[in-house]
């Protein structure tokens, strides 16, 4: 993946601000983030999203994003933490190379991560349960 930045940036080739490295993973600072703190977990491996990563790697994924949300916690007396994890254009998504996104929350933070609730209509609730039969 010659053009991928986040290939460049996790495998060192290009310098970042990390927070932690091992074998498999970088944690970086965001360079636009949402709130102080906000960093990105990146494999070294290649993968666009969730739907190609293998399932060691996010498993993996999983208990590094919970050990570096315990740190961050710590070090940044931050109140609360949102992971978020994008996947395909239409949900976001702008680099395609997988991340996940750790956001720490301050008490009446400006961070909007939230959307308009609708309401779970009984058509629909039925045409779900029976596609995911
Ligand atoms: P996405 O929208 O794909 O879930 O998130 C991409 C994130 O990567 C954004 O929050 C953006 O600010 C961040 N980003 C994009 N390019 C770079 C970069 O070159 N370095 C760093 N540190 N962050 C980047
Ligand atoms: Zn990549």
């Amino acid at each position: 993946m010659g053009e991928c930045i986040f290939c460049k940036i996790a495998n060192g080739e290009i310098p970042s601000a990390t927070l932690y490295e091992d074998d498999k993973f970088r944690v970086i600072l965001d360079l636009s983030p949402a709130s102080k703190g906000h960093a990105l977990i990146l494999p070294k491996q290649h993968v666009a999203n969730l739907y190609e990563i293998p399932d060691e790697l996010a498993a993996d994924a999983m208990i590094l994003a919970k050990k570096m949300a315990d740190k961050m916690t710590k070090a940044l007396s931050c109140d609360g933490f949102n992971l978020v994890q994008n996947n395909g254009e239409a949900a976001g998504q702008t680099v395609f190379h997988f991340h996940m996104h750790l956001i720490p929350r301050y008490d009446k933070d400006q961070v909007g991560l939230t959307w308009k609730p609708g309401t779970l209509t009984d058509e629909d609730k039925e045409e779900i349960l029976e596609k995911m039969k």
